[in-house]
């Protein structure tokens, strides 16, 4: 029988651990703290901005948001980083992506101190990741392997398939599934006969960012699928068309004037996979979680507990 995961127990799950290792912490007299740079007026950055700092402040971590004009030059942004590199009191430092575009975004992440860079975007922690040594681990990518294993998903030995070749997901997460001893493919909007290529995939991951996307014909039966897109869609007959006429989210696109769906089309690829996980509530909870236990990660390392 098919199962869905959980993506929001395994994150509560996640949460209350973070939170004792921050209890502890304190008790060591080390507050944990996250700073987030937000440049510019991208609505869906708020909102990722809002909830990483909400997520400190229910932990108890401290939280510090710096906001900066759209038109910020790149020597704005940097400084905003220095200082923030420079505050013993935050051991992480996060800049939201993406950047306006006269910023440099590859000059202003590779100021963030690798040691606080908890979203292990900075060469040297790719450096680290590629070499098997990641202490601060991009979160999506560490999310979607803490998830396979709390769902004792066997890693090792499987052939897994991850469709996209982001910096941010996909290359990070084909190099963790590799740590973990799968044999990996990479896929990319050049890969030939993709379906053919996916169905390989004991473990298949989608992480393209185009709205249902992968159908059943990607999917060996029984295979684990792992969707991390998240797409708006606006258009009610295509939210009608992915999701079907009788669910109940069609509602609440009428009242958002848009629906988050995934890159997989869960409809047609459920009865088909052994796992799949929902949009929303699959991976997205587990990425916050993740960033939460970077930061915690970097506070003990600051204070030099690991
Ligand atoms: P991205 O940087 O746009 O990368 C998309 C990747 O998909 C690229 O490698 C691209 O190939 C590939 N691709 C595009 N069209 C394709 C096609 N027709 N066939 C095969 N491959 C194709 O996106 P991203 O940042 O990795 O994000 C991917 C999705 O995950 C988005 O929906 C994003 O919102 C979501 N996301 C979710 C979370 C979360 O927490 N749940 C976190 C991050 C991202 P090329 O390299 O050849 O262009």
């Amino acid at each position: 029988m098919p199962q869905w995961i959980d993506g929001r127990a395994l994150a509560q799950e996640i949460q209350a651990e973070v939170e004792n290792e921050i209890g502890r912490l304190k008790e060591a007299g080390v507050v944990p703290g996250l700073a987030v740079v937000l440049v510019g007026d991208h609505p869906a950055s708020h909102v990722y901005v809002r909830s990483k700092v909400k997520s400190c402040q229910s932990l108890g971590m401290l939280s510090e948001k710096a906001e900066l004009p759209a038109d910020s030059t790149t020597e704005q942004v940097l400084e905003s980083v220095d200082s923030l590199n420079r505050r013993s009191d935050l051991h992480g430092v996060l800049v939201q992506v993406p950047l306006p575009p006269q910023v440099d975004a590859r000059r202003v992440l590779n100021s963030i101190l690798p040691e606080k860079d908890v979203d292990g975007f900075h060469p040297v922690n790719v450096g680290r990741l590629v070499s098997g040594n990641a202490v601060l681990k991009p979160c999506t990518p560490a999310g979607i392997v803490e998830m396979l294993k709390r769902c004792h998903i066997p890693i090792q030995g499987r052939r897994a398939v991850v469709i996209g070749r982001s910096d941010i997901v996909g290359k990070p997460l084909s190099l963790l599934l590799l740590h973990e001893h799968a044999t990996v493919t990479i896929c990319h909007s050049k890969t030939a006969d993709l379906p053919s290529v996916a169905r390989e995939a004991d473990i298949l991951v989608a992480a393209i960012g185009r709205p249902a996307f992968v159908d059943e014909s990607f999917v060996k039966p029984g295979a684990v699928v792992i969707d991390v897109g998240m797409n708006r869609v606006e258009s009610l007959e295509q939210v009608r068309r992915i999701l079907g006429e009788k669910s109940e989210r069609l509602e609440q696109h009428a009242q958002k004037g848009y629906t988050l769906v995934g890159d997989v089309d869960a409809r047609r690829v459920f009865p088909k996979c052994s796992y799949l996980t929902p949009v929303p509530g699959g991976v997205g909870p587990l990425t916050i979680v993740m960033l939460m236990a970077n930061t915690v990660k970097a506070a003990r390392m600051s204070a030099g507990l690991v």
